[in-house]
Order: structure tokens, then C-alpha cells, then sequence
């Protein structure tokens, strides 16, 4: 990306940027500016990798990987760092590196050490079988203190060219995906597999479970709430209460799929990602999302959905920055985030949160190559829809920092 090489002298720094954004803390900074660059491992660094004790397996949509790389990393504070591996070419700017420093692995930029981080550790279960077989680190994956369960490797939206969400890596996959079974996971070894990570005293708080809309049925989406529900059935059974902490990342289901799923699972948390905070941008950069479900009808599903989850139950998804892409969406900054944050106003208010992870213009994703906002941007999204959550009362605890970790406006939610 060459109009992109003197990226540094064209954006402010991330030291400037801290000074300019006091209210956000200089590691929640570091954490969106690693996201929004990626980075890359030395040889030191990777020496540091005990794969007997560091997490270096991921089982996650057409990814299947057992190699010497960490998966994620976690900052001294203990929270997660979800990064991707990335080269100048990709994001268009130089990704951080991490390098050894007296036997520890850090984040430096420039040659210059910024900060102290951990490779995250294996779960017990991860070295386990299941009755049938299957190793069980195929079957659900671990972050630090929550278990992710990826229930599909398709996403109908794709079935018509030109449907799938534009910032979506799955693109470039699709094709080979498309005809796999509705669910990828054999239930038996998911209630073993959930039981044994389970026994570890202390390990996980919460359990989320996603994958990409499935839009066949009766009605569209019947099929997608089917298999939720059998597959939070199946995890269910390892608890003794009705409800059981778990969050359903999912398309937004209309009041007889929600009543259904609510009535016949445990599940406590529900986020039906809406990706955009616009309506003429979402039906441009989610087509599939717009011609099935829509902008307005998607907003009143998640309404309806605080009146059966509660508040502090439901909150939304959204690629931040990806309102600023090319051609169509705002043209400058200042745009994007007054009208970004004038609609997760209007959101909270009826007891809708966002959660806003980094837009990053992925290799396999029709907006591959663009250029991203700038640090400064992702700083002043992050503490405006941080003070929206907190003026309209809405609890921080569905995607908090210890849940999930991959946005940084809800990890502003423990200040
Ligand atoms: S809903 Fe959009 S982002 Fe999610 S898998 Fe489908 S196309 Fe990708």
C-alpha cells in the first residue's frame, strides 16, 4: 500500500494520541492500536512458546492449527489481547513486533520496548479425548476465563454472490464451505468436552457460543435457533441450574425465535451483532443482513430482546471504523463518530449496548487493502460509547474484559 509508506508522519503516534485522550488508560490505547495493526512474532519470541503449557491449538471457522505460535496474548493486567498476525502489506502500516527482552515476551514498536505481555496457558481439557475420540481442544476453544464454542464453519449470507458482509474474512473461503453440515459439532463431545473444561477450580466464568447465520426454516432463521437450541442443551446438562452463564452471538431472531430460545435453554446473554451503526451503511456493507432481517427491523429485534433477556443481557456488535471504508461510508472522521455514536445513544436508551472491536481490512474480505482509521479515532469511539453505556445504566458485564477482551470500549467498563 504505497500511498501508506510514511503511514507515521501522516497520523498522530500512540504517545501522542495518549496525551491527547487522557481519559482512556495508555494500555487500553496500546491494546487498540496492536488490534488495529496486527503483529509479528521474532524467532526469540517464539522460543519462549512451550507448547506444553501455552495455548498454541485454534479450531476456528476453516482453521485448524496445532503450530508453535501463541493464539492471543494478555497484557500485565491480566485482561486478553486478540491479535492477528500481520505484515506492513496488509494493514498498510508496520505491525508491532514481539521480541524477547530478558527472557520475557514484549510488544515493542520501533525498536522500542512498549509493554510486558503473557502467552495465554492451556486448560486442563485441552489435552483430553472425549468418549468418541475427538481431541477436545477441536471441540471448544478457551480464552483465559471464558470457553467459545463455534458452532458452524458457514454463513448463509455468502449463498448469493455478493451477500456477505464486505469487512468479512470468511469470504475468500466461502465457496469451499458452503455445502457443510448446518452444525459442525457432534453434541455427545461437546457436553463431555464442556464437563471436563468445567472441572478445572477457578478457569472459566462464562461460555459463548457463535457462528454464521443459517437462514433456512419455516421462517427465516428457524433453522439457526434449532440448532442453538440443541446445541445449549447439550451444554446445559452439565449444570444443575435452570439458567447458566452463557452469551449467544448470533443473527438477531424474531419475537416467536427468541421466546423460543429463551424458553427452551439456559442462556442468559444475547448479541445480535448489528456490524454498523447506519442504516444506509449497513445495507451497503451487509447486504445479506439488510435484504433478511433489515436495519430498523434488526434495532427493534434487539429492543424486544431486553424485554426478555433484561438490561445488561443484550448488547450488539459493531466493526469499528469500518463506517469510514471507501467508497460509501463517511468521508471524514469527525462524520463517523458523531453519527456513530448519535445511533449507540439511540440504542442505549431503549438498553442496548455496543461492544466495538478494530476494524481490521483483512486478506479474504471484500474491503481487503483499505486504509483504516486512525488511533485517535478508535480512542475518542471507545470513550464515547463507554459514557453512553454508563449514562443510560446499562451494566458492563456481558463482553467485560474478563469475558471477552476483544473490544475496547467494554474493556473501559472496570474504571
Ligand atoms: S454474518 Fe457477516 S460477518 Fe458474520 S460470518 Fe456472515 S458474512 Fe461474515
Amino acid at each position: 500500500m504505497s500511498e501508506q509508506e510514511n503511514w507515521r508522519e501522516k497520523e498522530p503516534s500512540l504517545k501522542e494520541v495518549i496525551v491527547n485522550n487522557p481519559e482512556v488508560p495508555p494500555l487500553m490505547l496500546l491494546k487498540a492500536d496492536v488490534c488495529r495493526r496486527g503483529i509479528t512474532y521474532t524467532k526469540a519470541a517464539l522460543d519462549l512458546v512451550d507448547s506444553n503449557i501455552h495455548q498454541t491449538e485454534i479450531k476456528y471457522l476453516f482453521r485448524e492449527d496445532k503450530g508453535n505460535v501463541p493464539v492471543a496474548l494478555s497484557p500485565r493486567d491480566g485482561s486478553s489481547l486478540i491479535v492477528f498476525l500481520a505484515t506492513n502489506a496488509e494493514t498498510g502500516r508496520d505491525p508491532y513486533v514481539v521480541d524477547a527482552l530478558d527472557g520475557i515476551p514484549y510488544i515493542f514498536d520501533n525498536g522500542e520496548p512498549i509493554e510486558e505481555v503473557h502467552y495465554w496457558t492451556k486448560p486442563d481439557y485441552y489435552s483430553q479425548k472425549t468418549s468418541r475420540g475427538t481431541e477436545m481442544w477441536k471441540v471448544v476453544n478457551a480464552r483465559p476465563q471464558r470457553l467459545d464454542i463455534d458452532t458452524n464453519d458457514c454463513c448463509h449470507f455468502w449463498d448469493k454472490p455478493g451477500g456477505g458482509c464486505k469487512y468479512c474474512f470468511a469470504a475468500g473461503a466461502y465457496n469451499d464451505a458452503k455445502n457443510l453440515p448446518k452444525c459442525r459439532l457432534n453434541l455427545d463431545d461437546l457436553r463431555e468436552t464442556v464437563g471436563a473444561a468445567l472441572k478445572q477450580k477457578g478457569r472459566f466464568s462464562t461460555i459463548m457460543l457463535t457462528g454464521g447465520s443459517i437462514l433456512s426454516g419455516k421462517e427465516v432463521l428457524d433453522d439457526e435457533v434449532d440448532m442453538y437450541i440443541e446445541v445449549l442443551q447439550a451444554v446445559g446438562a452439565n449444570f444443575k441450574t435452570r439458567r447458566f452463564p452463557s452469551q449467544l452471538v448470533a443473527t438477531a431472531f424474531n419475537e416467536r425465535q427468541l421466546e423460543r430460545l429463551h424458553e427452551k435453554t439456559g442462556l442468559m446473554g444475547y448479541t445480535p451483532d448489528i456490524e454498523v451503526l447506519n442504516a444506509e451503511k449497513f445495507k451497503w456493507i451487509c447486504p445479506g443482513k439488510e435484504e433478511f432481517v433489515g436495519y430498523h427491523e434488526w434495532k427493534r429485534r434487539l429492543y424486544h430482546a431486553v424485554d426478555v433477556f433484561g438490561k445488561g443481557n443484550v448488547n450488539t456488535g459493531i466493526v469499528g471504523g469500518v463506517e469510514t471504508a471507501t467508497p460509501y461510508g463517511f468521508k471524514t472522521e469527525e462524520e463517523a463518530l458523531r453519527f456513530t455514536l448519535e445511533e449507540a445513544e439511540e440504542l442505549a436508551e431503549h438498553g442496548v449496548s455496543c461492544a466495538a472491536s478494530i476494524w481490521q481490512a483483512s486478506p479474504g474480505s471484500v474491503f481487503r487493502n483499505q486504509k483504516t482509521p486512525t488511533l485517535d479515532y478508535f480512542a475518542k469511539l471507545m470513550h464515547g460509547l463507554d459514557e453512553i453505556r454508563r449514562k443510560n445504566d446499562i451494566p458492563p458485564f456481558l463482553d467485560d474484559y474478563k469475558r471477552c477482551g476483544s473490544h475496547p470500549n467494554t474493556d473501559l467498563g472496570r474504571m
